[in-house]
C-alpha cells in the first residue's frame, strides 16, 4: 500500500497498485505546473487508486490531460491523459515516503531545463518513454 497527500495534508490518497512505471519528467507542462527542473511521477491503474480525505481541484493542462492539485498549498498531484486511460500517474514526492517508487528513466529530456543535470545513471529520453 502506498500513501500519500498534500503538503498541508486536506488531501490523502492510496493505491494498493503495484507502480507499472515511473520516471522523472522534465516536460515543460510538468515544469510550469510545479515550478521545478523536473517531476517524478509513478503510474498505477486508475482503480487502484483513491482520494481518502478532501478534494483535489482539477484542471486541464492540455487537450488530453487533465492535472489535479491541492487548493489549499498548491501541491500537484495526478496527472491523466484520454490517451492513456487505462494508467494514472501520481506525483511521486506527495508520497509519505518517496523512497519507495525511485524513478526507473528520465523523460521528455528535450524539452528540459540544461542546468538539471543527473548523474543518477538512469536512462535519459528525449520525448515519452519509448513502449
Ligand atoms: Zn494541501
Ligand atoms: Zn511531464
Amino acid at each position: 500500500m502506498l500513501k500519500g497527500g498534500c503538503f498541508c495534508g486536506a488531501i490523502r490518497y492510496e493505491t494498493d497498485g503495484e507502480p507499472t512505471q515511473a520516471t522523472a519528467c522534465h516536460c515543460s507542462i510538468c515544469r510550469r505546473t510545479s515550478a521545478a527542473p523536473l517531476v517524478a511521477w509513478f503510474t498505477v491503474k486508475p482503480e487502484a487508486f483513491r482520494i481518502v480525505s478532501g478534494q483535489p481541484k482539477r484542471f486541464r493542462s492540455s487537450e488530453h490531460a487533465t492535472r489535479t492539485f491541492c487548493s489549499s498549498c498548491g501541491t500537484p498531484l495526478t496527472f491523466q491523459s484520454a490517451r492513456y486511460a487505462d494508467e494514472i500517474d501520481v506525483t511521486t514526492c506527495s508520497l509519505d515516503d518517496p523512497e519507495q517508487v525511485p524513478p526507473r528513466s528520465h523523460t521528455w529530456r528535450a524539452s528540459g531545463i540544461s542546468w538539471m543535470k543527473s548523474a543518477d545513471g538512469l536512462p535519459f529520453y528525449p520525448e515519452k518513454r519509448p513502449e
